[in-house]
């Protein structure tokens, strides 16, 4: 068994101090790969910088190298080691790489407050320079950090507590290790990985991927018959080249077209798949691939889960919301007359695979409404990247390659790592993916689904929630104005509909497995890019707020 945690994270996010601290607990020995650079080289290491990055880089290397080929270890490696690809590789193959995370302000106080004085060659500059350094360079690491088995979160904890996040990670872990989950592959795509009971599932996201589907299934061991849902808008438009890929691979494929919308997602279309795939004599062996939205991940998945109890299969989201959010996390449903999702299951695709080129294709309010889940998740725990969405907007919003497949990677990797640490929406965490939520059901349910896209009443809902906890006193009125902002600027409403009911909509709150006890639970920002859950919002206070949005 490999007994080796790797941490790996920007600089002053702790890895030093925590790694002494795990090692401490654990009976370990501690390696910091800074100091041993430091040693060999016999000069600080800025000296060594000033001799060229590539130096001080072939020399991390070595010094890792070494370090990685001991055991009962507890390695702490410098900010920029796991950001290149082959040194990344090596550590996720040896032992359990953590990253610590802290917000970017958290960074700048750590590092250059309270008197510090350390040398950080790449931060250099005077202060006004610094946060947007680290900005910029954390940014450009961050779809490496992503890649990490696990991430701590470090701004709120104490040393102490950070070394007991990192304890209980490597004790979760370890045993899926053995298990023989393998080491993620190297391949530069990979936004996150989410690990779960059923093993790993990585999320490849890029720019025209599609063209390499049959590679990757072969690569993932799937390599007998396919069987691809997909609905009648994404079809046409897209099927024909993911055909082409899995056939370029040698894989046999048939191809079923269910109806667009919501309307399939249902136990009656469930069973036309199952007497379709029964035809065609598929088997446990085979596999199915959904293309298109969150109503074929949903039902294909749902599909995948229980026909023959249970067959792989893998997710090319194609609609925003799919990418950002509903292929990622393994759940699969289908609805019933009494309400949506009611029957369904847990069931991990092999890998997802979402194609930024398509979402070209995808109606601009579809797309609009996409951006609702995807900004969410840095309002809920990544300021930095809100600070993406906001400087990036216009690349963004016009779909331009590096800046779109930079943001979703990021979007993603918060997705995924809530649900890797949180996978059966058991611990708490999770559930501030709801952000928008409390409200947001609320008025898709009583307007009747499909009057407001769900991305759209997710955005209500998420300036009702930001206004409430501006009205708490919990969220700044600068803090506010920057989401009103940004959901502004993604295109998104943030007012009621006139003709709503807003008794129906206090009464489907009332329902919602969102209540507990009989209160409300309103997840609450505290500050742009850091929620938490509420009970203890007045009912009388949701409704004034809700009053005061209707248009
Ligand atoms: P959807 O699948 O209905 O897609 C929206 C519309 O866009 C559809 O008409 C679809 O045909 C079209 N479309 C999708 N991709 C396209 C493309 N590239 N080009 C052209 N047209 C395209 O809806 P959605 O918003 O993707 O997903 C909503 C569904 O996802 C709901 O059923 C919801 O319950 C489910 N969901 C599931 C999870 C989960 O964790 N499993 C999470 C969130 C939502």
């Amino acid at each position: 068994m490999h007994h080796l945690i790797i941490l790996t994270g920007f600089s002053g996010t702790g890895k030093s101090a925590v790694g002494k601290a795990v090692a401490a607990r654990l009976g370990w020995a501690f390696v910091d790969t800074d100091e041993r650079i430091v040693q060999r080289a016999g000069k600080s290491i800025e000296a060594i910088f000033q001799q060229g990055e590539a130096a001080f880089r072939q020399l991390e290397r070595e010094v890792l190298d070494q370090a990685v080929s001991g055991r009962n270890a507890v390695i702490a490696t410098g900010g920029g080691a796991f950001a290149q690809e082959d040194n990344r590789e090596v550590m996720l193959a040896a032992g359990i790489v953590i990253c610590l995370e802290a917000r970017p302000e958290t960074v700048v106080q750590r590092l250059f407050g309270g008197g510090a004085t350390e040398q950080r060659p790449l931060l250099a500059g005077d202060s006004a320079e610094r946060l947007q350094r680290v900005r910029r360079l954390k940014a450009q690491r961050q779809p490496a950090y992503a890649q990490a088995h696990w991430t701590v979160h470090t701004d709120l904890l104490t040393v102490d507590e950070v070394a007991g996040e990192v304890v209980r990670a490597w004790d979760t872990l370890r045993g899926k290790r053995d298990e023989g989950a393998t080491a993620p592959s190297s391949n530069g795509d990979i936004a996150a990985i989410v690990h779960s009971s059923a093993g790993p599932c990585p999320i490849h996201l890029g720019w025209d991927l599609l063209g390499a589907l049959g590679e990757r299934c072969r690569a993932a061991g799937l390599r007998s018959t396919a069987y691809l849902f997909t609905d009648s808008n994404v079809g046409p438009r897209h099927a024909a080249k993911a055909q082409a890929s899995l056939e370029e691979a040698g894989i046999p494929v048939h191809t079923l077209t269910i109806p667009a919308g919501e309307a399939s997602k249902n136990l009656d279309q469930a069973g036309r798949c199952y007497a379709w795939l029964a035809e065609r004599r598929a088997e446990r062996g085979h596999f199915i691939v959904a293309l298109g939205g969150g109503v074929v991940g949903d039902l294909a998945g749902f599909v995948a889960a229980t026909y023959a109890r249970g067959i792989p299969f893998i997710q090319i989201p194609t609609s925003l919301a799919a990418i950002v959010d509903a292929s990622i996390g393994g759940k699969t449903a289908v609805d019933l007359p009494a309400g949506k999702n009611l029957v369904g299951a847990f069931h991990q695709p092999r890998f997802v695979l979402a194609d930024t080129a398509l979402l070209a294709t995808l109606p601009p309010r579809e797309l609009a409404s996409g951006w609702a889940e995807a900004v969410k998740h840095g309002l809920i725990m990544d300021e930095t990247l809100v600070h993406t969405f906001e400087t990036d907007a216009e690349a963004i919003l016009g779909l331009q390659p590096a800046a779109l497949t930079g943001a979703l990677r990021r979007s993603v990797a918060v997705k995924a790592q809530v649900v890797t640490q949180d996978e059966r929406e058991t611990l708490g965490i999770r559930v501030l993916l709801n952000y928008g939520h409390t409200l947001g059901h609320a008025l898709e349910a009583a307007t009747g689904y499909g009057v407001l896209l769900h991305g759209e009443a997710v955005a209500i809902g998420m300036n009702a929630a930001g206004i409430i906890a501006n009205r708490l006193g919990k969220l700044s009125d600068g803090d506010l104005a920057r989401q009103t902002r940004l959901l502004e600027r993604y295109g998104l409403p943030l007012r009621i509909p006139r003709n709503v009911d807003l008794d129906a909509v206090f009464a489907a709150m009332t329902l919602d497995k969102k209540t507990s006890g009989g209160r409300q639970r309103w997840i609450l920002l505290d500050r742009v890019g850091h929620a938490t859950a509420n009970n203890e919002v007045p009912a009388e206070l949701a409704r004034e707020v809700a009053e005061g949005l209707v248009a």
